[in-house]
């Protein structure tokens, strides 16, 4: 991962032009959780307003084991059927070893890796031995050493096609979620040639600051945001707190695109 022994920035191809890093930017969208029907309208929502990758949970690392806890398989469908329809690649989390060949069979083209298994290293090591895509989260107390380790193991095993995702670490701070460390937005680009994606919806945790968060990191240089969406926030299984609406999602797309056009 080290820029020192590969300078040239990472470009990872999703095909239909759709590429993150290396100038290219794209934003990800869409509910914290696949919930149902309600995933096909959140997506055409985000197609429109710009966004040209689907994000959505099947699987899902809670912290109270009675929480929603994800569709599993039949998450995994509802995504695949509005990737059909809208054409835009899609972006789960895959949190056991035993899913993996799962994801891949499934033709998933992202496998994200959550916060909380940051330094799980047998499922870094499991996805390293495909060639999907993976969008590596920062641990929950991450340093940027510690991430940028997580991506050798995925890239040790083989996959090259790793992006980095800062969505804000523990501090001492409690009125936001997570404290969004903006620094490594700069500091990984220094270090490594991965692409870097900032969650703004996590790093922060309200609606009201995820749009102003959104705006700096794309300020800072991030080659990709991930943004929580959903219809009806108040009724949202996970993460409602921190999900613009559709409309609120067109504003804060205007708005990006003043600073940065999505190529
Ligand atoms: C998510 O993207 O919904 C998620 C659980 O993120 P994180 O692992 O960053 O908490
Ligand atoms: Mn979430």
């Amino acid at each position: 991962a080290n820029r020192k022994f590969h300078p040239a920035d990472t470009v990872i191809d999703f095909g239909g032009g759709v590429k993150i890093g290396g100038g290219a930017f794209q934003v990800i969208a869409g509910p914290c959780s696949v919930e149902g029907d309600n995933l096909i309208k959140i997506a055409r929502r985000c197609k429109s307003a710009g966004a040209t990758m689907l994000r959505g949970g099947a699987y899902k690392p809670r912290t109270s084991p009675y929480a929603y806890q994800g569709m599993g398989e039949r998450g995994l469908d509802l995504l695949l059927e509005a990737k059909a329809e809208t054409g835009m690649p899609i972006v789960t989390e895959v949190m056991d070893v035993r899913d993996v060949e799962l994801f891949v069979d499934r033709g998933i083209d992202v496998m994200q890796i959550g916060a909380r298994n940051a330094q799980n290293f047998n499922l870094l090591k499991e996805v390293g031995k495909t060639s999907t895509p993976v969008l590596l989260k920062r641990g929950i107390a991450g340093t940027i050493d510690e991430l940028l380790m997580a991506a050798e193991y995925i890239m040790s095993e083989g996959n090259d096609n790793v992006m980095l995702c800062e969505r804000g670490i523990r501090t001492f701070e409690t009125r936001t979620r997570n404290t969004f460390d903006l620094n490594a937005v700069p500091a990984l680009h220094y270090l490594t040639h991965l692409p870097v994606v900032a969650d703004p919806s996590h790093a922060t945790g309200y609606t009201r600051y995820v749009e102003p968060m959104a705006l700096a990191a794309c300020a800072a240089g991030a080659d990709a945001l991930e943004i929580e969406v959903h219809d009806n926030p108040a009724e949202a299984w996970s993460d409602g707190a921190q999900a613009l609406t559709p409309d609120q999602f067109d504003r804060t797309m205007e708005r990006i695109r003043a600073i940065r056009s999505v190529v």
